[in-house]
């Protein structure tokens, strides 16, 4: 018993996590940057040239083409793909890798990189269901051992049983929906769907969402005052090409996207090959054709494009062409160097001619002081860290000085420095502290090429 919620994997959503303060580009509706909006701070030319990216995909005048952001390191390359999907919609995929990434023993680059671009493509599927809507409820021990209920079981330690939306009716669960809403994650206020047949569990928002719907006051939300015990309810499902490819890598399958789903927890796979891709792929039209799914381009982007060869370009250049292609951002810090894969062929950012004549390119530039300064008290307000103003006048000073991804870096040890001395607020000598502890890759590189002897 599984939930599509399974189906998706966030073991790379902390590679977004450094970029968790950007909500979107940040313009206005003139298409002009706001100087800080949706967590972006100056970069004003680069975000407004990332807006009619995003007008360019709407209007569906990018196909084909791809976007290449070129500049130095921590100007915010990463941050504006980002956006770029976010703007796109919610649910958008994003996938971001490096150009070296596509490199191992095991698989071939050509194939890594093809796992990126299912990555990055989205599948939306409405079907609608018999659900149980309730509220998770913690139960007192006595109700959940009253042997009329049968409704409470323990959950990390909580007592917990499931309230119907419609009065107080507490819903009998069998152990099958026990598991499925630990999966979830489920927690006491938490309004979940239950599928009526399969038992699947769908957390759909908190209690006090519905307080809000119904317009009362957050402490009545106890019982909920409205609702349908059993409902039939239109379930969308967000989940990805490569998803599906991976909950199809075995043997035997069904054919329809539940089942597709649902083959995923089982630990034996099969390789995913290109004859299972083909399948998946024509199921997904087929229901794309029925209406029952839409797909979703996402943001494929590759940072350090440069360390890619000149195989897996010709492989970028074809797989632009698909049908079914995401939106492809490159980006690189380097300026005219030689192409991989090649003896002696220089061009522009590593990158053959004939994908950079598909190119549009969008440079960043370096910050100004103040800016540093804004997107390091922004980092440190979304990571809930509190800085003395002479601490974050030294953490910007680093930041103009060596780069701002360093100073950002800095920003967790110094707090957990500030911590050890038993302080809530980050000061200078915390970072000053930090400084002599880690060092930029710069000085480190000083440090070795001098002779330095790390022996002595
Ligand atoms: P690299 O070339 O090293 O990959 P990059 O150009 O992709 O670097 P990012 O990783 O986007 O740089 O930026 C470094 C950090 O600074 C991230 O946490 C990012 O969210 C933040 N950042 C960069 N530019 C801005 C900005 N203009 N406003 C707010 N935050 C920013």
């Amino acid at each position: 018993m599984v939930t599509v919620t399974e189906a998706r994997s966030n073991a790379r959503d902390n590679r977004t996590a450094a970029h968790s303060h950007i909500k979107g580009l940040g313009l206005r509706d003139d298409g002009y940057a706001a100087e800080t909006a949706n967590g972006f701070v100056g970069q004003a030319a680069a975000r407004e040239a990332c807006g009619v990216i995003v007008d360019l995909i709407r209007a569906k005048k990018m196909s084909g083409r791809a976007v290449l952001l070129a500049g130095g390191p921590g100007t915010g390359k990463t941050a504006l793909a980002l956006a770029i999907s976010q703007e796109l919609g919610t649910k958008v995929p994003f996938c971001p890798i490096v150009g070296s990434e596509v490199y191992s023993t095991e698989v071939k680059k050509t194939e890594a990189l093809m796992e990126n671009f299912r990555r990055a493509i989205g599948l939306r599927v409405r079907e609608t269901k018999e659900v149980y809507e309730g509220e998770v409820t913690e139960l007192t021990p006595e109700e959940a051992e009253n042997p009329l209920g049968g409704y409470g079981r323990t959950i990390s330690h909580l007592l917990i049983g499931l309230k119907s939306a419609k009065g107080n009716k507490k819903l009998r669960l069998d152990p099958s929906i026990f598991e499925a809403m630990q999966k979830e994650r489920v927690q006491v206020g938490d309004v979940v769907y239950i599928e009526a047949n399969t038992g699947a569990c769908k957390r759909v928002g908190r209690s006090d969402a519905y307080a809000t719907e119904f317009d009362l006051e957050a402490e009545e939300y106890v019982p909920l005052p409205k609702g349908e015990v059993h409902k039939r309810k239109e379930i969308v499902q967000d989940v990805t090409l490569h998803d599906l490819d991976v909950a199809n890598a075995r043997p035997q399958g069904g054919q329809d996207i539940m089942s597709m789903m649902g083959q995923l927890m089982k630990p034996k796979k099969t390789e995913i090959t290109d004859k299972l891709r083909q399948e998946i792929n024509k199921v997904v039209n087929r229901y794309i054709d029925q209406g029952v799914a839409e797909l979703v381009p996402g943001v494929l982007f590759i940072d350090e494009v440069h360390m890619l060869d000149v195989e897996c370009f010709t492989y970028l250049n074809r797989a632009l062409e698909s049908s079914i292609s995401p939106i492809v951002i490159l980006a690189s810090n380097r300026g005219q160097c030689t192409i991989r894969g090649t003896e002696d062929i220089v061009s522009a950012h590593g990158i053959p001619p004939d994908l950079l004549g598909r190119l549009l390119i969008i440079p960043t530039v370096p910050y100004k002081p103040d800016e540093i300064r804004t997107i390091i008290s922004l980092r440190a307000k979304t990571e809930s860290l509190t800085l003395e103003d002479e601490a974050l006048h030294s953490l910007a000073r680093r930041g103009e000085n060596t780069s701002l991804r360093y100073a950002l870096q800095l920003l967790t040890p110094a707090s957990i420095l500030a911590k050890v001395a038993g302080r809530q607020e980050i000061k200078a000598i915390d970072v000053e502290e930090c400084e002599e502890l880690f060092i930029d890759a710069r000085r480190s590189a000083g440090i070795v090429s001098n002779g330095t002897n790390f022996m002595s």
